[in-house]
């Protein structure tokens, strides 16, 4: 944990966020400035600050994370219609909050294919 870190203070309960998620390893939230109908964030408990600083001390967490995904998917209703799954890494790919976080996006057809 990160004293300065804002998930990490969501984690901790200091900062208020719309927990959708909850286990051992992951925490899911509704983001606070949706880009689609149902915008979630999925964050490790453990303090990371990207993708590109992930060890394999971390496998445990990222594997939880693509589960607690599925069960998002299935619980909140879209994992049929599915949904978008974005990682922004580092300060070309605009990523601002430096603790690793997967934007769960769905709720609407996406037009615009990135990749
Ligand atoms: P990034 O640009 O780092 O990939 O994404 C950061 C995300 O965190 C943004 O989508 C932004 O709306 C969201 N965010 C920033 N501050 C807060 C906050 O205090 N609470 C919640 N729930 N989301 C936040
Ligand atoms: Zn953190």
């Amino acid at each position: 944990m990160n004293q300065d870190c804002l998930f990490c203070k969501i984690i901790r309960g200091e900062v208020p966020s719309t927990k959708v998620y909850e286990d051992e390893l992951v925490y899911g939230f509704k983001d606070i400035n949706p880009a689609a109908p149902i915008h979630i964030l999925v964050v490790p408990k453990k303090h990371v600050d990207s993708l590109a600083q992930i060890t394999d001390q971390d496998e445990t967490y990222i594997w939880a994370i693509h589960k607690a995904m599925n069960k998002i998917a299935e619980q909140q209703g879209f994992k049929e219609n599915g949904y978008r799954v974005i990682v922004n890494c580092g300060k070309d790919s605009g990523q601002e909050v430096m603790h690793l976080h997967y934007h769960v996006l769905a709720g609407s057809k996406f037009g615009d294919k990135i990749v």
